[in-house]
């Protein structure tokens, strides 16, 4: 396998084609940004506790019987995924009120929200990622009625395999976003699921244990994901050591 050229660059990650057109790499960056890339910066080590987590729900979720991109990890820090044709919506199911849903709507933080809810919203940072309904999702062709269907009927089954095992963690999953791709006739859950895409609360102290610890300066992000990567992935960040994979990275061959 060999690493290609650069596909995409995302604000925290980065896509690689290789020699297999199905299959792409996925590199996640150490850059954090918040407020549609208005606050960012680059912390050390932050992308292999979001790829090491990312790894493990996608695994987990596999084993549950829902299809993602995942392949296997390469380092790191970098997975080798399919290579879903993207659809541009943030699927963002909500089981706790909190962050935008708290601040457009008269709901209170912490609510419970049962059941859960599912926002859709166009993915496009110049437009400021908007909220959109079924017909603007279907007049803009985004997807079909079956596919919206999958999508739907997927990010519950998700939301409930993550909470359940979250909670057994004492982590309340708050909310968390999903992005979909097409797949060979089908749709697969792709893009990344991590710190940066959840939510999560400490069940007992409700303390952040996710981006907002950097979106509202609560305290030390690098400490927050490294526990939390420890706490979902018991071993996980040594664990690579051992699997590795033949890589040939650039400028091996
Ligand atoms: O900001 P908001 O409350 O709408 O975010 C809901 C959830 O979706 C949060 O877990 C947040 O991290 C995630 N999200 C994301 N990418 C975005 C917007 C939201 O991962 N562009």
């Amino acid at each position: 396998m060999k690493k290609g050229p650069l596909l995409y660059r995302g604000k925290a990650k980065s896509v690689y084609l290789t020699d297999n057109p199905d299959e792409v790499t996925m590199e996640f960056r150490d850059d954090i940004t918040a407020f549609d890339g208005g606050k960012n910066a680059v912390l050390k080590g932050k992308g292999q506790y979001n790829a090491a987590v990312s790894a493990f729900l996608f695994e987990y979720l596999e084993i549950h019987g829902v299809k993602t991109q995942f392949i296997h990890m390469l380092d790191e820090r970098t997975m080798l995924v399919r290579r879903l044709s993207m659809i541009p919506l943030e699927v963002i199911v909500r089981n706790v009120a909190a962050g935008s849903l708290v601040k457009n709507y008269p709901f209170r933080e912490g609510d419970v929200i049962r059941p859960a809810i599912i926002v859709l919203d166009y993915k496009d940072d110049t437009r400021h990622d908007p909220m959109v309904n079924d017909d603007i999702v279907y007049a803009l062709g985004l997807v079909n009625r079956e596919e919206l269907l999958t999508i739907r009927k997927l990010a519950l089954k998700v939301n409930d395999l993550l909470r359940t095992y979250l909670s057994g963690l004492s982590i309340t999953l708050v909310d968390f976003k999903l992005e979909f791709g097409r797949w060979k006739g089908g749709v697969l859950v792709g893009d990344e699921i991590s710190m940066d895409s959840m939510r999560l609360w400490d069940a007992k102290t409700r303390e952040s244990l996710d981006k907002d610890v950097y979106r509202f300066d609560k305290g030390d992000v690098m400490a927050t994901y490294a526990a939390v990567a420890e706490r979902i992935t018991p071993g996980a960040l040594h664990r690579y050591e051992a699997e590795k994979t033949v890589f040939t990275g650039e400028g091996s061959g």
